[in-house]
Parts: C-alpha cells; sequence; structure tokens
C-alpha cells in the first residue's frame, strides 16, 4: 500500500504533468467518492500546488474571484491510485472519479478497487487543522524530536513507528526497512530502545525513504505513479516479504510474526530481541 516514498512519487508527477493546469470538469461514478461538493468547488479553478504531509496528499485549487482557497485532501488508502489519461483511454475497473483538465483531452483518473482511499474538499483552516492531527513527517522530523517523542513509551517500536500520529508516512514496508538497517528488534519497547539505537534508527528511517523515493516507490501489487508506471524499490528490500529467504546480511532466516496486529519481517540475528520479555505489544 502507499507510503510516503510512493505518495511522494506520486506528488512528484503530479506537479510535472497537473500543476497550474485549470479543471475543467469533475465526473464522480461513484456517488460518495469525492466528500464536499466536487462540482461548484473544483471546477473552472486552476491547481496551485501539491503538498504532502505522511501519506497524505493536498491539491491547493487556487482562489479565483469571491471564491477562497480550497483543498482537495487526498488519502490512497491500501489500493488507491491517480493516473493522468488521454480522455479516450478505456477506464479501468474500479474508476470512482475523472477530473478533467484544460481543454478536456487528458483527465487525472481516481481508482481504488478496496475503497480504503479517500477525496475530500476542505477550506484551508480545515487543512490546517488536519495536518496539526498528524505527527511530523518522517523525512522532516529533526533528530531531537525524533528521539524525544520515542520517550518512555511501552508499546513496541514497530507499534510506535506506524502511528501517524506520532511520526506520519511510515506503513509495514519501510518500518520494517528501517527497523532491521538500524538492528532494532520490532518487538523492543520504544522506550527502551538505546540511546545509540535511537540514533541509527532515524538515520535509517530517513535513508531508507529516501533511497526508495529515488527508485519511485515499491509495488508490491496495486501501486503505479501516475503515468501508470511501477515502483523499482521491491528488489532493494532487505526483510519485507522476505520470510523464510536468507537474510542478505548474515544469512540466517528472515522471519515473520504479528506485532500490533500488523505482520513484521526481521533478522532474529541481525535484530537481536530485547531481554527481558514483560513488555507490552
Ligand atoms: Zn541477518
Amino acid at each position: 500500500m502507499p507510503e510516503l516514498p510512493e505518495v511522494e512519487t506520486v506528488r512528484q508527477g503530479l506537479e510535472r504533468r497537473v500543476l497550474g493546469r485549470r479543471i475543467s470538469a469533475i465526473r464522480v461514478l461513484r456517488p460518495g467518492t469525492v466528500r464536499g461538493q466536487p462540482a461548484s468547488w473544483m471546477e473552472g479553478r486552476r491547481v496551485a500546488s501539491f503538498h504532502r504531509k505522511g501519506k497524505t496528499l493536498i491539491m491547493e485549487l487556487s482562489g479565483e474571484g469571491s471564491r477562497p482557497r480550497a483543498d482537495l485532501i487526498v488519502r490512497l488508502g491500501m489500493t488507491g491510485r491517480l493516473v493522468l489519461n488521454p480522455r479516450e483511454a478505456p477506464l479501468l475497473p474500479h474508476t470512482h472519479a475523472c477530473i478533467s483538465l484544460d481543454d478536456g483531452r487528458e483527465e487525472l483518473r481516481y481508482c481504488d478497487p478496496r475503497r480504503f482511499g479517500m477525496l475530500r474538499l476542505s477550506t484551508p483552516q480545515e487543512t490546517e487543522q488536519m495536518l496539526h492531527s498528524l505527527g511530523p513527517d518522517a523525512l522532516e522530523v529533526t533528530e531531537s524530536e525524533f528521539t524525544g517523542r520515542m520517550g518512555k513509551r511501552h508499546g513496541a517500536i514497530k507499534g510506535w513507528l506506524l502511528n501517524q500520529q506520532v511520526l506520519s508516512g511510515l506503513g509495514n514496508i519501510y518500518a520494517d526497512e528501517a527497523l532491521f538497517a538500524a538492528r532494532v528488534h520490532p518487538q523492543t519497547p520504544a522506550g527502551k530502545v538505546s540511546k545509540a539505537a535511537r540514533r541509527a534508527l532515524y538515520r535509517a528511517v530517513r535513508n531508507v525513504l529516501r533511497r526508495a523515493i529515488a527508485l519511485q516507490g515499491t509495488t508490491f501489487r496495486d501501486y503505479i505513479d501516475i503515468e501508470g508506471r511501477p515502483g523499482k524499490f521491491m528488489s532493494r528490500l532487505q526483510v519485507y516479504g522476505r520470510a523464510g529467504q536468507p537474510c542478505r546480511r548474515c544469512n540466517n532466516t528472515v522471519q515473520r510474526i504479528v506485532i500490533c496486529g500488523r505482520s513484521s519481517h526481521f533478522c532474529p540475528s541481525c535484530q537481536r530481541r530485547p531481554r527481558k520479555t514483560a513488555f507490552s505489544l
């Protein structure tokens, strides 16, 4: 599912191909896909910018005349895709909305088979509030904020990394990869991660995200960028999705366990289990 690197790849694609263009029409094929009033809020406006915080994408629509600025908030959820198509391209199954650009010869289509994604129109104030409820972006957070937020928390570090109110942008893939790179066992209570390991984890999170963005993200099943291309980071994964295969660092077998209801992949010899077993998951 799309995490920070995939959403950033989509954002960069939108910036290249859609920024500054005028929305001529919006067709909502599945009622309720776009929360708010898409036709009256979107039609006729120009796309002023694309921002991202964590996995949330914000399309800013310019204010014109008596119409104030508005935002379209996009969350791709598990299987959401935004793809730029010529108008005559056949509609894929599960296409829920089409945003026509300029003279209508190209359109941005939103497709989401599992429907965990969300498109919502909001005022700049509502956008601000929503962004405020998210933790700092995993690429923007400073080292002291990152290590400080870990504090004395009892929960497993894996769950901490996935909590979007604490840190926004990581999902299962990059959390597992960062923990492996920093040699931290995913069940270690966040508050028990040593000072040195916190610093290593901070660096690992940034490294893995930057390297994944450079390769346009990871495609496991559904993810593609706005031009329909898959990400190329899959072959670089060290542990995620590799349970039962040899660790690329030590040759021991990569394991999969469930933490906080999510599968976690790790190498039991590169990532030592914490000594004390009395911790909550
Ligand atoms: Zn290993």
